[in-house]
């Protein structure tokens, strides 16, 4: 049988692992390839991504796959990208050199641009005004408006700190030869032999300087905080043609790009959650919930995101957000603290304790997110005994990280009507069975753990595949999800842990307004 043509290569960039995974036209995982992202902490609250490196690491896991798969290039029908969102980079257009490291999107150095502007009296100005046009119109885009708060993992304050802090960009911005790219719009720009200056919907609409009604960059947050558009990149729709093909220089023949689309989107897509309420939790470096919302963004009072989830071929899809940034990252500070040998112990310590032993872990390295919304927030234990041991912290640790998870879907019943029977769960720490198994005690429903890790890989594959006509219709892809994990709800535990968590609460009270 000829080869030709019989595969899709999928990318997922991530925070703490990048991958290339190859599907064959069942969605079976031909091969595949990951390496660690390199993340360097400059200081506290400094987390940068050397681009150049990211570059050499994403080459390495496209080799490596197809060298694993045993195809040539020319057996890949197209290339699909999914990539974590909002960690930003400026470049200069002429020589494509980048002026600084990508700052990722848990990098916590503009915090004081973040409290300064938030209390600034133009953005209550800006409030009042959007209240006003939102009684006067019941638009819901002015409610948005009314309500705006800038937050650490919104690209503005990051920006101006960098605006702030280099001189060479503030130079070249007068030129007009600065370019902004997240992770997504940079690879393509590589990828496509600096042609290509794009970001997709779904990467834009997290950047906090979208429009999610009009499908636009946003006037207003431009104007307000005096960011100049003309560094910004044309938006797209995730999937399509006009990403155009990889250049022929990099792998030897130009493969198509079908698909760029931001990671939490691209597991959304992953998981089958192609209808209104259906919903997925991702567990990975972040938590990461996400309701499709179908044909209406979901506008939030608790701090909730309404993002584009995908635009194709007509379709164009949101979701509701509630994200949570200290997840995995916490198992590896934990790792590197020394509590943890290998992360997988992590499941056998927590079972190994009969119960927490009285301690609650409280994650917040950066901030708490919705529904406290506090970036002052304190990490730390409480409660702490002479006769506390590893075991119980590891246990407190895990239980912080779903009572977190638990906060978020209290965010979304507190305002929607929303009422899931059943969550997919995706993301490196689901593969800890105490974690997905508390999660549906707690939330008192059905978890359907994928067995694949690869959600992301796997929605911008089936996304590019469609695109390409690797695959023909949306309803044949469920038959290639492959298989799930079951997690049921225990009885005894529910109310058990909708205790412990209000105890957990009392903890979050004593952590938050920290600094
Ligand atoms: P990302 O997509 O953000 O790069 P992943 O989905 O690859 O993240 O998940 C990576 C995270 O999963 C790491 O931060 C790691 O701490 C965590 N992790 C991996 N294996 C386990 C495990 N067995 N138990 C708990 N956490 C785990």
């Amino acid at each position: 049988m000829k080869l030709e043509h019989n595969f899709i290569a999928s990318l997922d960039i991530g925070t703490t692992n990048v991958r290339c995974i190859i599907y064959d036209q069942s969605g079976k995982i031909k091969a595949q390839s990951r390496s660690c992202v390199q993340l360097l902490i400059t200081q506290p609250g400094f987390v940068e991504i050397v681009a150049e490196k990211l570059w050499e690491t994403v080459l390495d896991v496209i080799y490596n796959s197809v060298g694993v798969a045993n195809i040539k290039f020319e057996d890949i029908s197209c290339f699909g990208l999914s990539c974590q969102r909002n960690s930003f980079m400026l470049w200069n257009k002429n020589t494509g050199k980048g002026y600084h490291n990508f700052i990722a999107w848990n990098d916590i150095r503009a915090e004081e641009i973040v409290d300064k502007e938030n209390s600034s009296i133009k953005m209550k100005i800006f409030r009042l005004f959007s209240r006003g046009l939102f009684f006067i119109t019941r638009n819901p885009r002015f409610l948005l408006g009314s309500m705006y708060k800038l937050t650490n993992a919104q690209i503005a304050p990051r920006l101006l700190w960098v605006i702030t802090h280099n001189h060479q960009v503030a130079n070249d911005l007068c030129k007009d030869s600065v370019a902004f790219g997240t992770i997504d719009t940079w690879l393509l720009y590589k990828f496509s032999g600096k042609k290509l200056h794009v970001t997709d919907v779904s990467n834009a609409s997290a950047t906090g300087l979208f429009d999610p009604f009009l499908l636009t960059w946003s006037y207003w947050p431009f104007k307000l905080f005096g960011i100049p558009m003309k560094m910004f990149p044309n938006i797209v729709d995730s999937a399509g043609h006009h990403f155009g093909s990889v250049d022929k220089s990099i792998f030897g023949v130009p493969i198509p790009l079908c698909c760029s689309i931001a990671d939490q989107s691209a597991s959304l897509i992953g998981s089958g959650c192609f209808r209104w309420g259906d919903t997925k939790v991702t567990l990975g470096t972040g938590t990461f919930l996400n309701v499709n919302t179908g044909d209406q963004p979901h506008t939030s009072f608790n701090g909730l995101y309404p993002l584009v989830a995908w635009k194709f071929n007509e379709e164009l899809v949101y979701m509701a957000e509630g994200a949570s940034n200290d997840t995995g990252v916490v198992l590896q500070w934990a790792q590197r603290l020394g509590l943890l040998d290998d992360l997988k112990d992590s499941e056998d310590m927590a079972y190994s304790a009969k119960d927490n032993h009285g301690v609650y872990f409280v994650p917040a390295f950066s901030g708490l997110q919705a529904p406290i919304n506090d970036a002052t927030a304190a990490t730390g234990f409480i409660g702490l005994k002479l006769t506390t041991l590893r075991p119980h912290l590891i246990r407190a640790i895990l239980e912080g990280i779903v009572y977190r998870v638990f906060h978020l879907f209290q965010s979304f019943y507190d305002e929607t009507d929303f009422n899931p029977r059943c969550i997919r769960l995706d993301g490196g720490v689901s593969g800890n069975e105490f974690v997905s198994q508390i999660l549906a005690d707690i939330l008192n429903l059905t978890v359907k753990r994928s067995e694949s890790e690869e959600i992301s890989a796997l929605g911008a594959a089936f996304l590019a595949g469609l695109s390409s006509g690797f695959w023909k219709e949306k309803q044949e892809l469920y038959s290639l999800m492959g298989c799930y994990h079951t997690f049921y709800p225990r009885k005894p535990y529910v109310d058990y842990y909708n205790e412990e968590f209000g105890k957990w609460c009392k903890a979050v009270d004593r952590f938050t307004k920290w600094n």
